[in-house]
């Protein structure tokens, strides 16, 4: 199902802290794959859960549309390269808006795939770029606020 996405800098939805998820239930799963339908019915790369109103530290990511997106639950940034890279970054909640934000190239990112097992992922270039813009919503943080 496709979901409707949270929009407005001043949208207090998305400037919240999101809370772990304990238990990964049937409906945990039935909401990542629904924020897949949804960011890739609005042509997205990645989308966080506050995006679609749900305040849970849920990620999902899709740097290449013809591979599988990837989910993350919980997800904690364990290291970020000293090299930065300033891009233009858009967000499905702040429509028509770019925005250049400095990012670190590569990141090493824990947390737990869809089915429960510990996942440590190392990404660079524009996964990292995604994976860090999205763990940003998690703690209520727009690209707006990242401006330089
Ligand atoms: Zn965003």
């Amino acid at each position: 199902m496709i979901l409707p996405i949270q929009t407005g800098q001043d949208n207090p939805i998305l400037k919240q802290e999101a809370k772990e998820v304990k238990e990964i239930t049937a409906q945990i799963k039935q909401l990542v794959l629904d924020m897949i339908e949804t960011m890739e019915a609005n042509q997205g790369v990645g989308l966080a859960a506050p995006q679609v109103g749900q305040l849970l530290q849920i990620i999902i990511a899709k740097p290449e549309p013809n591979k599988e997106a990837l989910v993350l639950i919980n997800p904690q940034i364990k290291k970020t390269s000293r090299k930065k890279e300033i891009i233009e970054e858009g967000c499905l909640s702040l429509p028509n808006l770019s925005v250049p934000v400095a990012r670190s190239v590569k990141t090493i990112v824990q947390g737990l795939a869809l089915n429960g097992q510990p996942v440590k992922i190392k990404a660079k270039g524009l996964l990292a770029r995604i994976i860090q813009h999205e763990i940003d919503h998690l703690s209520g943080v727009l690209i707006v606020d990242k401006g330089l």
